[in-house]
C-alpha cells in the first residue's frame, strides 16, 4: 500500500534548491531517478520536470528501511532540511549540485513497474518502443526540454501576435474539404448518412472569410490534417501557426513575420539579423536546384549550356538546341573520389529518376570521365566555365532547366553532407518569392495551382493569364531556413472576377466551384478587403530550434511514419454497431488493424 500525499505540498521543485536555501525545510515530490546504496549511506536522486535533487539518507536514519524499498521511477515525497554538500561531492552538472536534502521523512506515493528502458540513462532505444511507452519517453530530460521549448515558442508566438493587434480565432475541425492539394481525412456524419465532414488541411477559406468579416488580423495555432502517403518526417496531423492580414501586401507580411522569427529565436539565445534575403523562385532553382535552398554552404550550380551549343556530343548539343540546359556542380576536392564512389553517384542519379550523371575530373593532367564521347575539349571548357580546379570533380546534367537543376540540387545536398560542408549552428533564412502561378500536370493535362487556387497573380502578370499562364508569377512566398520550408503563404485574390478566371484556368467549372467553394465565392462578393497571409509549420520550426532531426521529437504524441499511434493503437477497427449507425458498410472486409503488436 502506498503512503498518502495527504495535504503535503511541495516547497521546492527538484530543480530549485541552491546554497541560499541551506537550513530550509524542503518538501520534494517526484520520481526516483537513481538509487545509490553505499552500504551505510544511501543516496537518492529525485526528479521532476524541473530538475534533479540529491537526497541523502544517513546510515543511522530511521527512514533507512523505507529508503531501501525504493526503486527507479517510484513516486516519492521527501521531507528534510537542505544542507550544503561537502566540497568534493559538489556536482557541477546539476543546477542543484551544491546542495542536498537530508531525508527526515520519505513517503512512498506509488510504486512503478520496471520500465522497458531506463529514464535516467540517455541510452538508445528503438523508436517503436519509445512511442509505445511515450509517457516514459517523455519523462526523459531531452523530451522534457523539447516540450518546454515548444511551450515557450507557442507563448512567444501568442504574445507577439497579441501585441500586434491579432486575434486568435478558432475555426472548425469538422468542415468541408479545403483545397490544399492533399487527400482529406473524412468523418462520416451520423445525422446525415452518406454525408461527410473533412478535417481541415488548413483553415485557408475560414481565415480569408474572417477578413471579409472585418476581423482585420487573425492568427491561430491550429492542427491541420493531410492524408498523405508515407513520407519520412511527415505527420498526418501537424500544427501550423496560421495568419491572415487585411490590406496586406508582401512587404507588410514580411515585416510582421520577420520580427516574430527574431522573437522565437530569442528562446534559444540566437540573434537573427533582419531583413531576410529574398530570392526569386527561378534563381533558387537555377543556383541551388531547389525551391527551399540550404544557404549554409556554397556549392552553387552553374549553367554551362553555352559550352555545349556547338559541341560534337550530340545528346547535350540537341538538348541545348531544343531550349534545354546543361548545368554543372563542382565538388571541391572531389577529384580524389574512388571509382566506386563515382559509380555510386551514377547509381544515385538513376535512383533519382535520371538516366545517369556525367562526371569529369583531371587525372595526371588529362580529363577522366565516365562519358568519353562528351569530348575532352568540351569537358575542359565546362570545367573552366564552372570553376572546377585540378583537385575537383564536376557533375554535369542536361535536360529541361528545372529537371537538370533539381538533379544537381539533390547532389548538392548529399555531397555537402558527405564532404562535411554544412556548418552546424548556422541559421540561414531566405524568402523565396515569385513562384509561378501554375504547374503543368502532364498526367492530367491541366494546370494546377502551385500554392493554392486563392493566390493572386503579380499585378504586372495579370494579362499573362489570358496569354501564357506558364509564365505568370504569383504573389506567393515561402520562408526557408537551412533547406527547410518553415512557412508559406500568399497575397490572395480578393476580386471575384479574378477568382473565377483562376478557377477556369485550373479547370474548375463554375458548377464545381459553386459546389466546392460556393460559400467562399459568395463571401468574396460582399466587400472583400485585399488580404494575404501565411502559415508557419510549428513542428518543423521547434525541431530546428531544438536541434532535432525529426519533428516526432517535438510532438508529445506523434504517429509513426506509417501514420499509426503505437501507444493507443489508433487507427483501429470499430464496433459494427458504430458502422451501422453511420450507415457504412465495409467492403472488402477490413484488414487487420495496424495497432501495436503483441508486446515489444
Ligand atoms: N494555407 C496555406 C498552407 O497551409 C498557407 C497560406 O497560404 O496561408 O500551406
Amino acid at each position: 500500500m502506498a503512503d498518502l500525499l495527504g495535504s503535503l505540498s511541495r516547497t521546492h521543485t527538484c530543480g530549485a534548491l541552491r546554497p541560499s536555501d541551506v537550513g530550509a525545510r524542503a518538501v520534494l515530490l517526484g520520481w526516483v531517478h537513481r538509487v545509490r546504496d553505499l552500504g551505510g549511506l544511501l543516496f537518492l536522486d529525485v526528479r521532476d520536470r524541473h530538475g534533479i535533487t540529491q537526497v541523502m539518507v544517513p546510515s543511522d536514519s530511521p527512514v533507512m528501511a523505507e529508503a531501501k524499498k525504493l526503486r527507479s521511477e517510484y513516486v516519492v515525497a521527501v521531507i528534510g532540511p537542505v544542507r550544503r554538500r561537502d566540497a568534493d561531492t559538489v556536482n557541477p552538472k546539476l543546477e542543484t549540485g551544491e546542495v542536498e536534502v537530508v531525508a527526515h521523512e520519505i513517503r512512498l506515493l506509488n510504486e512503478a513497474r520496471t520500465p522497458p528502458f531506463s529514464i535516467a540513462d540517455d541510452s538508445t532505444v528503438s523508436e517503436d518502443v519509445r512511442l509505445r511507452y511515450r509517457y516514459l519517453d517523455l519523462r526523459r530530460p531531452r523530451l522534457q526540454a523539447n516540450l518546454g521549448l515548444r511551450h515557450r515558442v507557442t507563448m512567444a508566438v501568442r504574445k507577439y501576435f497579441d501585441a500586434h493587434g491579432f486575434w486568435e480565432i478558432e475555426t472548425p475541425i469538422l468542415g468541408k474539404s479545403t483545397p490544399e492539394g492533399a487527400r482529406d481525412y473524412l468523418v462520416p456524419s451520423r445525422v446525415h448518412p452518406g454525408a461527410f465532414f473533412a478535417l481541415p488541411q488548413s483553415p485557408q477559406l475560414f481565415k480569408q472569410i474572417l477578413m471579409v468579416a472585418g476581423t482585420d488580423r487573425y492568427f491561430q495555432i491550429v492542427k491541420c490534417f493531410r492524408d498523405e502517403d508515407l513520407r519520412a518526417d511527415r505527420q498526418p496531423e501537424f500544427t501550423q501557426v496560421d495568419v491572415e492580414i487585411s490590406f496586406a501586401h508582401v512587404d507588410l507580411v514580411f515585416g510582421l513575420i520577420e520580427p516574430l522569427i527574431v522573437e522565437v529565436f530569442k528562446e534559444i539565445g540566437v540573434h537573427v539579423p533582419t531583413p531576410f534575403r529574398r530570392m526569386p523562385y527561378a534563381e533558387a532553382m537555377a543556383r541551388y536546384g531547389s525551391d527551399k535552398p540550404d544557404l549554409r554552404f556554397g556549392l552553387e550550380i552553374a549553367d554551362v549550356s553555352h559550352v555545349w551549343a556547338d559541341a560534337a556530343f550530340n545528346a547535350f548539343r540537341r538538348i541545348v538546341a531544343d531550349g534545354g540546359v546543361v548545368r554543372a556542380l563542382v565538388v571541391p576536392g572531389g577529384g580524389r573520389f574512388s571509382r566506386s564512389e563515382l559509380d555510386a553517384l551514377v547509381e544515385q542519379a538513376r535512383q533519382l529518376g535520371a538516366v545517369g550523371i556525367m562526371w569529369a575530373r583531371t587525372v595526371d593532367g588529362a580529363v577522366n570521365t565516365n562519358v568519353k564521347a562528351a569530348g575532352e575539349d568540351t569537358l575542359q571548357a565546362s570545367m573552366a566555365a564552372a570553376g572546377c580546379g585540378a583537385q575537383d570533380l564536376i557533375l554535369l546534367a542536361g535536360g529541361k532547366a528545372d529537371e537538370a537543376s533539381r538533379l544537381l540540387g539533390a547532389f548538392r545536398l548529399s555531397l555537402a553532407k558527405k564532404e562535411n560542408l554544412i556548418p552546424a549552428d548556422r541559421y540561414e533564412f531566405a524568402w523565396v518569392v515569385d513562384f509561378p502561378m501554375f504547374d503543368w500536370d502532364g498526367g492530367d493535362k491541366r494546370w494546377v495551382a502551385m500554392h493554392h487556387p486563392f493566390t493572386a497573380p503579380h499585378d504586372e502578370d495579370r494579362e499573362l493569364l489570358d496569354g501564357d499562364p506558364s509564365t505568370a508569377r504569383a504573389k506567393a512566398y515561402d520562408l526557408v531556413l537551412n533547406g527547410s520550408e518553415i512557412a508559406g503563404g500568399s497575397i490572395r485574390i480578393h476580386d471575384p472576377a479574378m477568382q473565377r478566371r483562376v478557377f477556369q484556368l485550373l479547370n474548375i467549372s463554375d458548377e464545381d466551384a459553386r459546389l466546392r467553394f460556393g460559400f467562399f465565392v459568395d463571401a468574396l462578393q460582399y466587400g472583400t478587403p485585399p488580404h494575404g497571409g501565411i502559415a508557419l509549420g510549428l513542428d518543423r520550426l521547434v525541431a530546428i530550434l531544438a536541434g532535432e532531426g525529426s519533428i516526432r521529437e517535438v510532438i508529445a504524441f506523434p504517429k509513426t511514419a506509417a501514420a499509426v499511434d503505437l501507444m493507443t493503437g489508433a487507427p483501429s477497427s470499430v464496433d459494427p454497431r458504430q458502422l451501422e449507425e453511420l450507415k457504412l458498410r465495409l467492403t472488402p472486409p477490413p484488414p487487420a488493424a495496424p495497432g501495436p503488436g503483441p508486446g515489444v
